[in-house]
């Protein structure tokens, strides 16, 4: 049997390339992050497997890919593939949970310490020399520990992000856009609400549900007049779960007191945006899972589902059951 090709755009080390080359034929692709590469379009007509994160899959390129049978994206997130298109395809869809859960659960209660009290910019105050005299109340932060944590999708981040408010911080957790979840319930003291319940209530509001067609655009005008004035709004899930001239107009107008986002509608954000110079907005650059230790996590996952995809057996994370056809 003629050795399977894989095309290879993720960041794979050396010991997981070489995994990977045992017994593919493995060609890769560095700083990939768009499908029209006219190498990479080439490459598609011979190739079985697909790994990496940055490029968006359209039912097009899936065209000039007739042999293809796993993709092993390195994210959890899998909203830049055509899942149904992928499913009658018979092409499996691999991704990343769990390695990824605790970093951007760590990544999300940064985003709610730093925008809470006001990190960046009393750093960037500390920097200009501005600090000339004791501090007062127009430099004053808002208390995290304590307060009412809501949760706007409570699954394995969202669940990870609310430990660390419960047992961390004695936070009060609510939870809304979510199956009801007795076990963390129980553990955290959770109480499930309806979303304009959770808004009016959270001191601190976190989303963490995936972007698909129902959740796009879930957060906008309407939701923001909900919050409390002195509400924080991180967002730790994709940019275009929130409509972000309403999250702009909802901090202009002071109808919500700070944002913290790793992720925005436009990535990389549009030099245009004013949400980086906004003093009470923290920008990261979607680094969620982004350390070295999670990366590499992450890869090795994503590795060891195309290897077995590729192998004929089950991935240990499969996106598309209903793809899937034991052999
Ligand atoms: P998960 O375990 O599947 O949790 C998703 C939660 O959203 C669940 O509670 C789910 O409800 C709820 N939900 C509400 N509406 C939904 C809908 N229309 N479709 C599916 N679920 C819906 O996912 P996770 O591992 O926590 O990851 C969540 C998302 O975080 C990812 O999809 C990704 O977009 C994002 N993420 C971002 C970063 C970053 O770098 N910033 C890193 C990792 C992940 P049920 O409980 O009823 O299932």
């Amino acid at each position: 049997m003629a050795t399977k090709r894989i095309l290879a755009y993720g960041r794979l080390n050396d010991d997981q390339l070489a995994q990977l080359s045992r017994d593919f034929a493995v060609q890769v692709f560095h700083d990939l992050d768009d499908g029209d590469d006219p190498a990479f379009r080439a490459a598609l007509a011979d190739a079985h497997g697909l790994i990496g994160a940055s490029v968006t899959i359209t039912p097009e390129l899936l065209d000039a890919a007739p042999k293809l049978e796993a993709i092993a994206t390195v994210s959890v997130g899998y909203d830049n593939y055509p899942v149904d298109e992928l499913t009658r395809r018979g092409i499996l869809l691999c991704n990343t949970p769990d390695v990824l859960t605790e970093t951007t659960a760590d990544t999300g209660f940064a985003l709610i310490m730093a925008a809470a009290r006001r990190v960046v910019e009393l750093a960037e105050f500390v920097k200009r020399g501005d600090w000339q005299a004791s501090i007062g109340p127009e430099h004053f932060g808002s208390d995290v520990h304590g307060k009412t944590l809501g949760l706007i999708g409570f699954g394995r981040i969202g669940a990870a992000v609310a430990r660390r408010g419960a047992l961390g911080f004695g936070m009060k957790v609510r939870y809304a856009l979510a199956s009801p979840k007795p076990q963390l319930e129980a553990e955290l003291g959770a109480e499930r609400r309806e979303l304009d319940d959770l808004l009016a209530e959270a001191d601190i509001i976190c989303v963490t549900v995936p972007l698909t067609a129902e959740t796009t655009h879930l957060i906008g005008a309407h939701e923001f007049a909900q919050m409390k004035p002195s509400a924080i709004f991180v967002n730790i899930a994709r940019g275009q779960v929130v409509d972000e001239s309403a999250l702009i107009a909802a901090l202009e107008k002071g109808q919500i007191r700070a944002a913290g986002l790793d992720v925005f509608e436009q990535e990389p954000l549009s030099p245009e945006s004013p949400l980086p110079y906004m003093p009470n907005v923290v920008a990261l650059p979607h680094i969620g899972s982004a350390t070295h230790e999670t990366r590499t996590a992450m890869a090795q996952r994503a590795v060891d589902n195309l290897i077995l995809a590729l192998n004929g057996e089950r991935p240990i994370s499969l996106v598309n059951e209903a793809a899937w056809r034991p052999a």
